[in-house]
């Protein structure tokens, strides 16, 4: 992969904007259906505030811009998605602080902290209903893609992808974590919000990768 440097995450900011814009419906009818139908409205409007945080900031360094995103999505997300996705941030941020260009390698150990964060903070392990389910098999997918020594943007793509069938797989589950808990068996045969705007975010870093 062509690497994504400053300009290319500065890219992505925006596209993972517009992406949250697009679906934000989307992501509300999901959450209407097992939560309190905010998740779309939450994600867009983090997003947006990511974006306009991220445009004002100088600093050009992949890290700082996703520590950026991070801290506007804890302060204006809001619900149980604002700090779980602000943690995920944060720990990737973390992870590559000081590197100019981030290769797939470095997507994986981001991916891994931004796990291990969602997961420390939340609770949930997989097979719980929620964002995890999506993040865990992009994990694997990637860390599988980079062992068999395939190129960076067709290792993202494969992590895009198990992110998306992740997400879906999470319809017959039965939530036990979050909000769509409270509903027990009801929340049955409906797909994880979370997971869902997961899986929409993955499929941006794949396209920005050039997948
Ligand atoms: P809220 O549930 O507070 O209204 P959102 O609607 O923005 O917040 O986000 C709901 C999503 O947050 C869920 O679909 C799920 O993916 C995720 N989520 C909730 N609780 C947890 C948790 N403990 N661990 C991981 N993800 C969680
Ligand atoms: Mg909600």
């Amino acid at each position: 992969m062509t690497a994504l440097d400053a300009r290319g995450i500065r890219a992505l900011v925006r596209a993972w904007a517009a992406a949250m814009d697009e679906n934000k419906e989307m992501l509300t009818q999901l959450d209407a259906a097992i939560g309190d139908a905010d998740h779309g409205t939450n994600m867009a409007r983090g997003f947006q505030a990511a974006l306009a945080r991220v445009e004002a900031l100088a600093a050009d360094d992949p890290g700082q811009i996703l520590k950026t995103v991070a801290m506007a999505l804890i302060g204006t997300v809001g619900g149980a998605a604002g700090p779980l996705y602000g943690t995920a941030f944060l720990r990737a941020a973390g992870v590559v602080a000081g590197r100019p260009d981030l290769s797939a390698e470095d997507a994986h150990r981001m991916l891994e902290a931004a796990l291990a964060g969602v997961q420390e903070r939340g609770k949930a392990t997989r097979g719980e209903k929620t964002m995890v389910d999506a993040m865990g098999p992009a994990l694997d997918a990637l860390g599988e893609a980079i062992a068999a020594g395939v190129a960076g943007r067709v290792a993202l793509a494969r992590a895009a992808e198990a992110a998306r069938a992740g997400a879906e797989a999470t319809r017959p589950l039965r939530a036990t974590k979050g909000r769509a808990s409270y509903l027990g068996e009801r929340s049955v045969g409906h797909q994880d919000p979370g997971a869902t705007s997961f899986a929409l975010l993955m499929a941006e870093v794949a396209r920005a990768a050039g997948g």
